[in-house]
């Protein structure tokens, strides 16, 4: 019988998982809409039964890893999560576990990708690096020594919300000048509408309304040299440079895997990225970093990582 964990990637809109074998092959898949279950009661009752509905009679389920947003690693708990629909505190590896029957481990969706590259991606041979996820926002996953840092809160590794300019753009934490609110995908449009705003340079983006601009757009419009384009993407090097040099200083990792819609853009993101650090970094750090894109195909990534993590505690 082969034996199975199940990954799960709980998101605000969909919930996603999938059984995942031990070289990291997705053997089957499916989702729920989180949206659908005001009540976490309701939500784990068909979430568990929609993982087992998967386990075939040639199957052995392990495990169940699970990442999501505001995920408390020590005590299973989903914590005050503002974009997932229960309120306080959630206590829900005990609460699946009840259902499932077997182990569940919950960990935030960055860490859970740092254990996902470890395990599965580029990161295997590694001791030391980080895993920056740039969608909407900035999550990181730092592993020192082999380990994830969850430090005395299990909520380290805020890297998004490290401050790059003080008294900067509004955060959805409640801060100001957030790395996030600049080196993400919502954070390269906002920069887009400022230079907009603020030059008078010809651009194309100009002509797309502003509720429909997206990274995506606009890494489009920086490859064929867009200028508003080219500098909206170079500022977001650059402060993601800066975050990442920061990083590079408290935990000297050996690589930064970058992550997420963001990172579509390709070497129009990476090599002002790589030159930004290079130039600034202190110097005894100079070419001890690779900035590198994640070695596990999007598609799959949310649920490898939180797969990872559940075969990672039962080694
Ligand atoms: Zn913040």
């Amino acid at each position: 019988m082969k034996q199975v964990v199940a990954g799960v990637d709980i998101g605000g809109t969909n919930t996603i998982f999938g059984l995942t074998d031990r070289e990291g092959r997705v053997i089957a898949e499916n989702r729920i809409l989180t949206r659908d279950y005001p009540d976490i009661n309701d939500f784990v009752t068909a979430l568990s039964d929609a993982i087992l509905k998967l386990v075939t009679k040639e199957v052995e389920l392990l495990g169940i890893g699970i990442g999501a947003p505001n995920a408390h690693y020590y005590k299973g708990t989903i914590e005050l999560a503002p974009n997932l629909p229960w309120k306080g505190i959630v206590p829900l590896a005990e609460m699946m576990k009840k259902k499932s029957r077997v182990p569940v481990v919950v960990t935030n969706d960055a860490n859970a990708a740092a254990v996902g590259e470890m395990v599965f991606g580029g990161a295997k041979e590694m001791r030391n690096f980080i895993v920056l996820t740039l969608g909407t926002g900035l999550g990181s996953g730092i592993v020192i020594n082999g380990e994830v840092l969850y430090g005395h809160t299990a909520f380290a590794g805020e890297l998004g919300h490290t401050t790059v300019v003080p008294g900067g753009r509004e955060c959805g934490c409640g801060k100001l000048g957030c790395l996030e609110t600049y080196a993400s995908a919502s954070g390269l449009v906002k920069t887009v509408s400022q230079l907009m705003c603020d030059s008078r340079d010809n651009s194309v983006l100009r002509d797309i309304a502003p509720s429909a601009l997206t990274s995506k757009i606009i890494a489009e419009a920086a490859a064929k040299n867009d200028p508003i384009a080219v500098k909206a993407m170079n500022y977001t090097a650059e402060m993601l440079g800066f975050g990442i040099i920061n990083a590079i200083v408290f935990s000297s990792p050996e690589a930064v895997f970058l992550f997420g819609g963001l990172t579509k853009a390709g070497e129009i993101l990476f090599r002002p990225v790589r030159e930004y650090v290079e130039k600034n970094v202190m110097p005894v750090f100079r070419g001890t970093v690779k900035i590198l894109p994640s070695g596990i195909s999007e598609s799959n990534a949310a649920v490898l990582g939180a797969a990872a993590l559940a075969w990672n505690e039962m080694k």
